[in-house]
């Protein structure tokens, strides 16, 4: 069978910048050709884009839910349910996240992303693998995770999960835990990513896991070493915590949760001025209410998650204080990242897209509109809401063609 090829018009983003009037031609499933002009007229199909802008699809490295469901839920129902939620906010590459639980939930959602891995035609868009978050993370930093699953990485209970290595994408733990050391030599050993997150850890430990082979670290100011507490365990000199550690090196890169609520400004802003557009990108670390009603809702299994609510956005712990992860997908990211920096399109965009495929060695195929890769393309309107996806060059959702809007503002 002839492979379709379909030419997109317009102004086309790039990780560099934005060609005014381009075309991006896709022939089946790979872009064939990006560049200045009107580009060929010998297409099956040409697709004029007057206004907006015309760029790749979204790549989400943290997300844990959507529509109502979480990936925790371990059934097929719900994994669907996430990917398809998170295709209508224009992600096209995810990992799904899972959180603190018992092992036999971890291992169901791990057997379960098995079957579901790059399989664009049963899920929507690209389930890339598996972003194994917690359990071992420290128990003052949980964030909004449960309390009772956390505990220390120990070899014979990470051996299971490890035995997963080849959907494990990336792998989250607090250094200072007893065993984070071997545990992190054991993901990078099997080709697992070693990021930090939901720790405690002193500047130094972060060090120390840099030489384990640690490169990333999770949603930046958030969950992570407090100055109160360093200094009362060493008063002097004051000492980093993760979060200048993941400032000072460059060995590490890291990502904000820019839904407007996690970060103010001026700290989306000092993220971009210390990491640079290369070394952070945005996630969404949307639980289940993404595009639900406020109400209560269980943040991870509905078996033993953590309970949560949601009021006018926000999603905050039983007893209002914390946030427990955010209610947006990428299309959301995307444009608060903007409005609150003032930063071009495009360098925020390559944050959503390339920064983040680059962070989990996917670029090669993903991540930018560049022949040879992957026709993952979003198509948005001038005020970067999102109008249509394809996934490898197949239309895959429209805002005209759904009832199912997602929020404008
Ligand atoms: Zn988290």
């Amino acid at each position: 069978m002839e492979k379709l090829r379909r030419l997109f018009r317009g102004r086309i983003v790039l990780p560099d910048g934005v060609i005014e009037e381009g075309h991006v031609l896709c022939v089946g499933d790979r872009i064939a050709s990006v560049g200045t002009g009107r580009g060929s007229a010998e297409a099956d199909e040409i697709v004029e884009w007057a206004e907006g802008y015309v760029a790749p699809g979204y790549v989400d490295i943290h997300v844990h839910g959507g529509s109502g469901a979480d990936f925790m839920d371990g059934s097929e129902s719900a994994l669907t349910t996430v990917c398809q939620a998170h295709l209508r906010h224009g992600t096209t590459s995810l990992l799904a996240t899972t959180c603190v639980a018992w092992k036999e939930q971890i291992l169901t959602v791990l057997r379960l992303c098995q079957d579901y891995k790059n399989c664009p035609e049963k899920t929507g868009l690209r389930l890339l693998g598996v972003h194994f978050y917690g359990p071992y993370f420290a128990a003052e930093a949980r964030g909004c995770h449960p309390a009772k699953p956390l505990r220390p990485p120990l070899a014979d209970a990470y051996a299971d999960y490890l035995a997963f290595a080849d959907i494990i994408v990336t792998a989250s733990v607090a250094p200072e835990l007893p065993g984070a050391e071997d545990f992190a030599r054991a993901c990078v050993q099997r080709g697992i990513r070693l990021n930090i997150g939901h720790s405690q850890a002193t500047a130094e430990q972060v060090a120390a896991a840099i030489r384990w082979g640690a490169r990333h670290v999770d949603h930046l100011f958030c969950a992570m070493s407090d100055k109160t507490k360093l200094r009362r365990l060493q008063p002097w000199p004051m000492r980093g915590g993760v979060l200048e550690a993941a400032l000072l090196y460059d060995e590490l890169t890291t990502e904000v949760i820019a839904d407007g609520v996690h970060l103010s400004a001026d700290l989306l802003l000092l993220a971009w001025k210390c990491k640079g557009i290369h070394r952070l990108a945005l996630v969404t670390d949307c639980n289940r209410a993404l595009d639900m009603p406020d109400g209560k809702y269980v943040f991870g299994p509905l078996d033993g998650g953590e309970p949560f609510f949601v009021q006018g956005g926000v999603a905050l712990t039983t007893d209002g204080q914390g946030l427990a992860s955010s209610v947006r997908g990428m299309d959301w990211m995307v444009r608060t990242f903007q409005r609150l920096t003032g930063r071009p399109v495009w360098e925020v965009i390559r944050m959503a897209t390339l920064t983040p495929a680059q962070i989990i060695g996917h670029a090669y195929d993903l991540g930018s509109l560049e022949a040879g890769k992957l026709a993952d393309i979003v198509l948005l309107d001038d005020k970067l809401h999102l109008q249509q996806v394809y996934v490898g060059g197949k239309l895959a959702w429209s805002a005209a063609a759904t009832a199912l809007r997602p929020p404008t503002r």
